[in-house]
Order: C-alpha cells, then structure tokens, then sequence
C-alpha cells in the first residue's frame, strides 16, 4: 500500500525528534548530525528503531540539514549525495517493507528572496539538488520542515514539484499566535502552499501542542488538502503563577486527536518529543478513521 493509499484508510504518526535524541547519545552540538549517517549510521539506525517500535508509521530521513550550503559549513559539500543516500537507506533499514520513509528537507539557514543573501532561484537549485540524492536513494514522499519564511518554502515546494510527483508534505514553523516565523496566517500559507502542489499542508516546531492547534484550525478553514502536524513537545506555560513547561507524551496525544478532529491525516513530533510521546499518540490515534481525502497531484493543479 502507498503512502497515499494508507493516508486515504487511517490516521498517520510520523516520527520525533531525532536531533535531541543523537545529543542524548553523546553526539556533540557543533557537528553535523547529518555526516553520522556515514561515521555513526548504528546510531541513527537505533535512533529510527525505536521510532519504529513506538508506532510510527513514518519515519524521516536524517537530513534535516543535508543540503549543500549547511554540509559547506562542515566542510562536507563532496560528502552531499552520499549523507543523502545514505540517510535513506538507514530510515528504510528500520522502517521495513510497511513503513515509509519521508526525505526530510528543512531550510537553507541564509535569508532567501528580496534583500536576503540567496536567490529564489540559488534556493531551488539547492532544494532540487537534495531532492534529486533522496529520490534515488528510495524514499516515499518528501518532508519540508521547519521553514520560516513561506517564501523558502514555496520556493522548496516548487523545486520538488519540477522533479517528481511523489507526495510532498509541507510544513511552516509557528509561533505563539499561530502565524509563520514571517508573520503570515496559516489561512494564507496553506493555499499558498497547495497551490504550489504540495500534497499536504501543515505545521511543526514552534510553540508547542496548543498553539500548534490554532494553527491547524485556521489551515483547515483555507483549504481541503489533508494537514500535518509535529508539534514541540510543549513550550513554557504561566499555570497559577508557575512557569511549567507541558510537556508529557499524554498531553501531547490528547492534542493529536484535537489536531485529527479538525482534519490532520499525519501527526508526529519536532523538538524535544521522544519514542514515548509518539507511542502514546499512536494509542490516541490509531482507532480514528482518516479525516480528509487526498487528492493525487497533477501538473494541471499547479
Ligand atoms: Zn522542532
């Protein structure tokens, strides 16, 4: 069965996160967790197994930030296809046969557009280029996370779109009031994105379960795409004079039926949630019917 096809039958968890996870290992900040694919892959391997064995149905490739400029800083460019590759064929090693590996694609980490130092153009290359090295290494669909301009984003959208017609999940980091980074309403950037034929809209990072509930709400207002969500685990909260931060894999679920009841086909976790978050928010989910149907992409809806 497709991703498209089980995304039609029921309810999909994606993965958490995977850079507190490699840190809680030992891994150091200042290196590229991507290059671990070549040096470490045993280590990303478990790290996807233990996704795997908490439910998730999706598990992404560690290449959130293998795309050529951010391995430049590394001084890993001539390493680009391979840490792609490679990223690949670790996620397939633990996803098996009946889970589907997402290529994951986050920004470029420069100021793209008007008055920014790359080029729309220079970013599309860029995103076309990482694309093309996760479409050969195997994946199912394509994961464009955490962006905060939707400039970038549609500029990555697009870029996919010229290459393949895999699905293509698009995903806004937001903040407390629900808007993208850039201060665009989920209302626009959803049609804007879906124009641009990504498969799915949504939202991950950002301010935690509740704000990422708004989000979702205001996405499913503007268009009839089926969402996405990956929250944070929980951002601080002011509860009777305290600053707590909410952040228990029961309150994440209890979130993640919210986010299905108002139309996510696929929810999983960003920053900071574990194999225990998504374990319980794969209980939450797993007798719930799909919310949306899923339309194929054609050239003639762009
Ligand atoms: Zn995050």
């Amino acid at each position: 069965m497709s991703f498209l096809e089980a995304l039609h039958d029921r309810v999909l968890v994606c993965d958490g996160a995977m850079g507190s996870m490699l840190y809680d290992r030992g891994v150091f900040v200042n290196q590229s967790f991507e290059a671990l694919n070549l040096t470490r892959p045993e280590l990303v391997v478990e790290v996807h197994r233990a996704y795997v064995d908490a439910g998730a149905d999706v598990i992404e490739t560690n290449t959130f930030c293998a795309n050529r400029m951010k391995l430049a800083g590394f001084g890993l460019a001539d390493r680009f296809a391979e840490i792609n590759v490679a990223g690949v064929r670790l996620a397939r090693q633990a996803a098996g046969a009946s889970g589907y590996v997402a290529g994951a694609i986050g920004p470029l980490g420069v100021t793209v557009g008007d008055g920014g130092s790359t080029t729309v153009e220079t970013a599309e290359s860029h995103f076309a280029e990482q694309a093309a090295a996760l479409i050969e290494g195997g994946v199912d669909l394509l994961l464009l996370e955490t962006f905060g301009t939707v400039e970038e984003l549609e500029a990555a959208v697009r870029a996919v779109r010229r290459l393949s017609a895999l699905p293509v999940v698009a995903q806004m980091a937001t903040g407390e009031d629900g808007r993208s980074l850039d201060g665009v309403a989920p209302e626009q950037f959803a049609r804007t994105l879906s124009a641009h034929g990504a498969t799915m809209v949504g939202v991950n990072c950002g301010a935690g379960p509740a704000a990422t509930l708004e989000s979702v709400e205001q996405m499913a207002e503007a268009t009839d795409a089926p969402l996405s969500a990956q929250p944070n685990a929980g951002g601080p909260k002011e509860v009777e004079g305290r600053r707590l931060v909410l952040s228990s894999p029961e309150f994440l679920a209890s979130y993640a039926r919210r986010y299905v009841a108002v139309g996510v086909g696929l929810v999983g976790g960003c920053c900071g949630t574990t194999p225990a978050h998504i374990a319980r928010i794969k209980q939450a989910v797993m007798a719930l019917s799909a919310p949306r149907s899923v339309p194929a992409w054609s050239p003639a809806s762009v």
